[in-house]
């Protein structure tokens, strides 16, 4: 659907190779580290200054200080033919002293155009002493006289990527911030006012413009200002998806208890306290008459199936149908395996369609669903699918939800008629978090883990120690044990990934034989099915090391795992590596959990991986992986599907965040298809921050 962006915003929205000195291969390095588009280097805002103003006269310029001094050019002193080593010197001066130049593999011709003899120069750079004379190696700039004013000043210092260089990211970005328009205001005026805060357009420039260091504070008041905007977008964009899910009537659905009783007396355990007060809060909820939208949360292995399962029977008791949508094929058939059993119990039938469903089986399941013989339908996204039909979809599990946005929700729902949705997470996010994932969503907690769960040793071990885990690893094998080993994880290259993953199942393999076996993201379907199940099975040839990416970290159950080893634990987000491990110590055995890593740790990285050792709740370790790397790493990963926010600081500006929340409420309230003059600037604003799901929204709500 073609966007309706306000066309004020399109030059905002136009490509960066629009703008001065960049071309096809700088576009590729600015997208690394910034975007693609020009707002995107608006929002690349510097992470320090350095100050030029400081000129002095050339005898009177410090050692170690960065100075721009305006010299008259000497002599050149090229190096002696075929010696590199030895630089390109550049005599220079002023009345008071001299200072030489340095360059090392200078080119001659660039230099004698740019430092003619006998002209006037203004150079900025750092001062040094070299045998008692003054030198400057590499000066940052070399302009004419007249250009004095550009380089005389404070200088904003951005993040660079290799081949990327400060005078063409800088460049670029005062293009992009000159590009930035004037918008409509869309702060309420008297907040604005009490805030002292500047216009959009002004802060844009402010923070781009640094003073001094104070400018870079999370207390800017431009910063703030900026900060703000970025969070009143996500607030008021998941308002706006509440808000429709909300409008929408629901449908009553209580059921008659018959089929969780069944369930109830077939499963070989009870319900533990968390399980049943999170049930009674979803029954609660699918009973009132509006559509259900609640978040359960629950660590790993703290029984949210079963949950699920129960919640889907309400639906199933009325008539009706369910679905539980999981993030990945092998997901999906794990619930299918667990559920099955469970279903046939209580006489339901339960079917599983991913995209691997084709042909002949495909068209008779879609007929299965659409007449409505099928009562709960597993799956992955394929159920989102246009000739996906239900007869009657009244309630929908989305597990692991933070792989899915807010967009597939929505898909999901539209699917039913007032469809209920449960979403679940086994991510501990903590509180702040996520309010900026869900909003103001429901939230049932499964703060009580089932009986029967082991303890599992985790430890910490230096890589330099790799051919001794490995030789555990055989010994452990040998013994009995499965052993999870999971492979280094290479923030945005899946290819490094992959490579390391083969790597290693090379190297265990020749080591250890067939037993062990090789998982990735990149594999087809049916070899990663192939690979889990020869792990997860009992067979006495089957698979007892799983040499894996991430891949498993979500859902997976093989409960006589007991071993986990974890390359490269540092470059893990602690959620994740809590996440992890909640994969072993399943099964009535306690589990051993070795964090290699690469030495030498930060203080703050082994605070962090100690952390791990101190404690399995989940929660806390969310909060403290937050408190120590900040809200965008928690998850240490990009596909954790969190928003990341690049000029909100989650930990900095969690009151703004409060207050975003509440503004997002008020402005909903009052004006909820935003046609006020301010909920038009409102519009504005999503549309910047790229929330136009959200507007799209109004037009069709
Ligand atoms: P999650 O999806 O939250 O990670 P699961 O639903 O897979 O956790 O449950 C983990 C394990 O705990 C499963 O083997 C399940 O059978 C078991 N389990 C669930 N609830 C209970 C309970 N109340 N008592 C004992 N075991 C339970
Ligand atoms: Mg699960």
């Amino acid at each position: 659907m073609a966007s309706l962006r306000p066309t004020i915003l399109d030059p905002l929205f136009s490509s960066v190779v629009k703008l001065p000195g960049i071309g096809p291969r700088l576009v590729k390095l600015i997208e690394r580290i910034a975007g693609a588009k020009v707002v995107d280097l608006l929002w690349h805002i510097p992470v320090g200054i350095v100050d030029r103003r400081f000129a002095p006269k050339v005898g009177e310029s410090p050692a170690g200080t960065i100075a721009t001094l305006t010299v008259e050019v000497h002599a050149h002193t090229p190096p002696p033919p075929r010696n590199r080593r030895v630089p390109y010197r550049v005599n220079c001066g002023d009345e008071t002293g001299e200072i030489t130049l340095v360059f090392f593999h200078g080119r001659a011709d660039y230099l004698e155009r740019t430092l003619p003899v006998g002209e006037k120069r203004v150079i900025s750079g750092k001062v040094e002493f070299f045998d008692d004379k003054r030198q400057m190696t590499h000066p940052d700039h070399i302009v004419p006289l007249a250009e004095i004013d550009d380089v005389k000043r404070v200088e904003p210092v951005y993040s660079l990527t290799e081949g990327l260089s400060p005078k063409t990211l800088s460049k670029a970005i005062r293009a992009a911030v000159t590009m930035a328009p004037e918008l409509p205001e869309w702060l309420d005026a008297a907040y604005l006012k009490r805030q002292q805060w500047p216009s959009w357009h002004d802060a844009v420039q402010h923070v781009h413009t640094p003073k001094d260091s104070s400018t870079l504070a999370f207390s800017d008041p431009s910063r703030e200002r900026l900060a703000f905007d970025e969070l009143l977008s996500n607030q008021l964009a998941l308002a706006l998806v509440r808000l429709k899910t909300r409008k929408q009537r629901g449908r009553p659905l209580s059921g008659d208890g018959a089929l969780r009783r069944k369930i109830e007396a077939a499963l070989p355990y009870k319900l533990t306290g968390a399980q049943q007060r999170a049930l009674s809060e979803i029954t609660a909820d699918m009973a009132g008459e509006y559509r259900m939208l609640r978040l359960l949360q629950g660590d790993v292995g703290s029984g949210k199936t079963v949950v699920a399962l129960m919640a889907m029977l309400i639906a199933v008791e009325t008539g009706s149908q369910a679905a539980l949508m999981a993030p990945t094929e092998i997901l999906a058939h794990q619930h299918m395996e667990t559920l099955r059993p469970l279903c046939t119990a209580a006489g339901i039938r339960i079917e599983v369609l991913t995209s691997r469903t084709k042909g002949r089986a495909r068209t008779a399941l879609l007929e299965a669903v659409a007449g409505g013989a099928v009562n709960i339908l597993v799956g992955t996204h394929a159920l989102f699918q246009k000739d996906v039909d239900f007869r009657d979809l009244a309630f929908a599990v989305i597990d692991e939800q933070h792989r899915f946005g807010v967009h597939q929700r929505l898909e999901l729902t539209a699917k039913g008629n007032g469809t209920d949705v449960l979403v679940m997470t086994a991510t501990p996010i903590p509180r702040t978090l996520t309010l900026t994932a869900y909003g103001d969503m429901d939230v049932s907690r499964l703060d009580e883990k089932p009986p029967g769960r082991m303890p599992v040793d985790t430890r910490l071990v230096s890589l330099e120690r790799l051919s001794e885990t490995a030789d555990a690893v055989a010994r452990a094998v040998s013994n009995g044990a499965k052993v999870y080993w999971i492979c280094p994880l290479v923030e945005e290259s899946e290819k490094i990934d992959l490579a390391a993953a083969e790597e290693r199942y090379a190297h265990l393999r020749a080591r250890l034989g067939e037993q062990v076996a090789l998982i990735h993201g990149k594999m087809k379907p049916a070899e990663k099915d192939a690979a889990m199940e020869s792990f997860s099975g009992q067979a006495e040839n089957g698979a007892k090391v799983l040499v894996a990416t991430t891949v498993i970290e979500v859902g997976v159950d093989v409960p006589d795992a007991t071993i986990m080893v974890i390359e490269h634990a540092e470059r893990f987000g602690l959620a994740q590596l809590h996440q992890l491990r909640g994969r072993i110590g399943r099964g009535g055995k306690s589990g051993t959990c070795l964090l290699l890593y690469a030495p030498p740790l930060t203080e703050t990285a082994k605070a962090r991986l100690a952390k791990l050792r101190e404690t399995d709740d989940g929660f806390l370790i969310a909060e403290e992986d937050l408190r120590l790397r900040g809200g965008g790493e928690v998850l240490g990963t990009r596909q954790s599907g969190l928003p990341e926010f690049r000029l909100a600081d989650i930990m900095a500006h969690g009151d703004l965040l409060a207050t975003a929340r509440d503004d997002a409420k008020l402005i909903i309230s009052r004006d909820p298809n935003l046609e006020t003059p301010r909920g038009k600037a409102l519009r504005t604003l999503l549309y910047l921050f790229e929330q136009d799901d959200a507007v799209r929204m109004l037009r069709s709500g």
